[in-house]
């Protein structure tokens, strides 16, 4: 597995030696790394061959590359002899973007997770509860727990989060003793409703950490992990196409520690633009990752936290929460559907909508109409990935049923509105803190998300 890999572990031993520099030194490491990437990497990739001012250019200068473009010509930014693994992610506006990723960027992606989760005194192999979607498939077997042994982990299907499955993982975790809950905040929060309801439990006495990824978070949930869990919230930033990375301060909540070893970050016009060092397999100069954050403040001295790390604050982005409701009204994240599968990539744009409880309708468009087969294909195995939670239809629209007057397209259109008793549940301590007006679902709610 990636935890035991000398590759990660030798990663880590660096970043540990680079938190220790004064950050002057850390930015004239990072240059002279990227000078490196830059004269061995991008010779042979087309989109970059071009043009020398890539192999030697100020970076600040060179032209800031956009999803669209990558989307289109995905090959012209691939490196011809790097085998890498295929990769699909939502590009701008619900469009599949076809992504190259190089084996060691995966293991250096790992090294960067351990360095992140080691504030709380986490490792990669130590047994974890793990509500996350990337992972599910015909391992679940129809069942909501399923142990990995790879990944020392329960991980417990997010369209399965009844009390039932609560019940079950209760007994698993006596034994198991998980000293880390990880996953999607939106999966992670009926499990903490329920804890607080029925605890506390001794399976959890040894948790040290909440791990979160992939997904915004609001403040009321971190103040429910941090009250029920009894333990920090551990948050961290990035982006399938490896450009960025970051965690979160130690000492303050929502500035994200930008880590050296993976990429640069600029903020150019408000947004964050990203030039990875890790993947050599399809190299991203100055990519505009579509996130916003405020603009990047010159790292003149530590932190009080103690990084030499340049940092990102307020950071929003392609993240957002983007919930659809089940049919107990349980709240499933979109970004545990993913669709990292080639029947999506016949369609140019696609869309959640749900307007009853436990329905949810996958609207797309694509250039040529798609064969009834083809969207039959995609539902069954959207509907294959929920279970029996929700109830799933496709149907073809036009695009400008999809996208906003400012051009994007929301991702869910969300015009279903859980009941108010089932998304307010009473915490463990029974604190009054948590009113449904503090959960963001207040009458006439409608959320949506852009990308
Ligand atoms: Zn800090």
């Amino acid at each position: 597995m990636a935890a035991q890999s000398p590759l990660v572990v030798a990663h880590l031993r660096g970043l540990a030696e680079l938190a220790t520099l004064e950050p002057a030194d850390v930015a004239a490491w990072q240059a002279a790394r990227l000078d490196r990437f830059r004269r061995r990497w991008l010779s042979a990739v087309p989109h970059y061959r071009r043009s020398p001012e890539y192999l030697r250019g100020e970076l600040s200068e060179l032209p800031v590359l956009t999803k669209e473009t990558v989307r289109q010509a995905a090959d012209s930014f691939t490196h011809p002899f790097v085998p890498a693994r295929k990769v699909t992610t939502g590009g701008t506006g619900g469009r599949p973007l076809d992504l190259r990723i190089s084996h060691p960027s995966f293991f250096t992606e790992w090294a960067h997770i351990a360095h992140v989760w080691a504030r709380a005194g986490v490792r990669l192999t130590d047994p974890k509860i793990t509500f996350r979607g990337g992972s599910l498939g015909e391992g679940f077997a129809g069942r909501p727990i399923l142990f990995q042994r790879t990944y020392n982990q329960l991980l417990v299907s997010p369209f399965h989060l009844s009390d039932r499955t609560f019940d079950e993982l209760a007994l698993m975790m006596r034994d198991f003793r998980p000293v880390a809950i990880w996953g999607y905040p939106s999966a992670i929060t009926p499990f903490a409703r329920w804890v607080a309801r029925t605890g506390p439990h001794a399976g959890l006495r040894g948790v040290r950490g909440v791990l979160l990824a992939s997904e915004g978070a609001f403040d009321w949930q971190l103040r429910l992990f941090e009250e029920v869990f009894e333990a920090p919230v551990i948050r961290w930033y990035g982006q399938s196409e490896k450009v960025v990375f970051a965690g979160e301060c130690a000492q303050h909540r929502s500035v994200y520690h930008v880590m050296p070893t993976y990429g640069i970050a600029e903020v150019v016009e408000g947004r964050i633009i990203g030039t990875g060092l890790t993947n050599a397999a399809m190299p991203l100069v100055r990519y505009d990752t579509e996130d916003a954050a405020a603009p990047l403040e010159p790292t003149v001295n530590r932190c009080a936290c103690g990084s030499p790390f340049p940092a990102l604050r307020d950071i929003r982005g392609r993240w957002d929460q983007s919930l659809v409701y089940g049919v107990d009204d349980e709240p499933i994240s979109t970004a545990a559907l993913n669709f990292h599968d080639n029947a999506f990539a016949r369609f140019d744009r696609i869309q959640f909508r749900q307007e009853h409880r436990g329905k949810v309708e996958l609207r797309v468009t694509a250039t040529r109409r798609p064969a009834p087969h083809d969207l039959e294909l995609a539902r069954q195995l959207l509907q294959d990935r929920v279970g029996d939670r929700l109830a799933v239809s496709v149907s073809v629209v036009e695009t400008a049923d999809l996208v906003t007057q400012r051009g994007k397209a929301l991702v869910v259109d969300q015009r279903y509105r859980p009941t108010e008793t089932t998304a307010n549940t009473p915490t463990r301590r029974g604190k009054p803190s948590l009113s449904t007006s503090g959960m963001g679902r207040r009458p006439g709610f409608r959320q949506s998300t852009e990308r």
